[in-house]
């Protein structure tokens, strides 16, 4: 089983498909991942990447492009995954069709996670993170025990100013914006399924194991 995951930030992406991955014993590939582990490995992409970050720039779609089609032509893709933050935009998702046809494999089912903007925005903008130690915490759904102190290390708790309301909007925007051609594609090519993610993280697996 080869599946892509697509939400908006905040529609709880990259948790459901750590979760999904676990329990059908198939590779979680994480875009974000694979980013960490070429430059803690100091591969020849990680290398490159990491002049971009020591300059404060993004690292470019295209040196992430190459980090997963270097991924995907290990031999231990053949038990199945899920991609997670790839592809980012319609490019992307014709390149990776390309890549896997080569191979003579196909992305089976696209799983996109609809949660609508408000609770996106309550997710998001209730989020604390300790100072210390990284901790996270949410306003309404995992308070601290004592306000804006962290349970763990009794370190200082903030929001972070991408976290802000403004922000959230415009990352929204900026993301559904790019969503839209990847959810034409890949409803036109009949692969895409839509799950409603408002509820609860629970909920959702449920409903997602349910059509897969
Ligand atoms: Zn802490």
């Amino acid at each position: 089983m080869k599946i892509i995951f697509l939400g908006a930030p905040g529609a709880g992406k990259g948790t459901q498909a750590k979760k999904v991955a676990q329990k059908m014993n198939i590779l979680h590939i994480s875009t974000g991942d694979l980013l960490r582990q070429n430059v803690t490995n100091s591969t020849s992409l990680g290398r490159q990447a990491k002049d971009f970050m020591n300059k404060g720039a993004l690292v470019p779609d295209e040196l992430v492009t190459q980090m997963l089609i270097d991924r995907l032509s290990r031999p231990d893709i053949e038990k199945g995954f899920i991609l997670d933050g790839y592809p980012r935009n319609l490019n992307q998702a014709k390149k990776l069709d390309e890549v896997l046809a080569d191979k003579n494999r196909s992305i089976d089912k696209v799983i996109y996670l609809d949660a609508s903007e408000p609770v996106i925005i309550q997710r998001i903008t209730g989020r604390l993170v300790c100072r210390s130690c990284g901790a996270n915490f949410h306003i309404k759904n995992m308070p601290p025990k004592k306000n804006m102190v962290c349970d763990h290390c009794g370190g200082e708790l903030y929001q972070r100013s991408d976290d802000k309301e403004e922000t959230v909007r415009k990352r929204l925007e900026v993301y559904r914006q790019e969503a839209a051609c990847l959810i034409d594609y890949y409803s036109n090519t009949g692969r895409l399924i839509k799950i409603k993610a408002d509820d609860e993280a629970e909920p959702v697996l449920k409903e997602i194991f349910a059509v897969i």
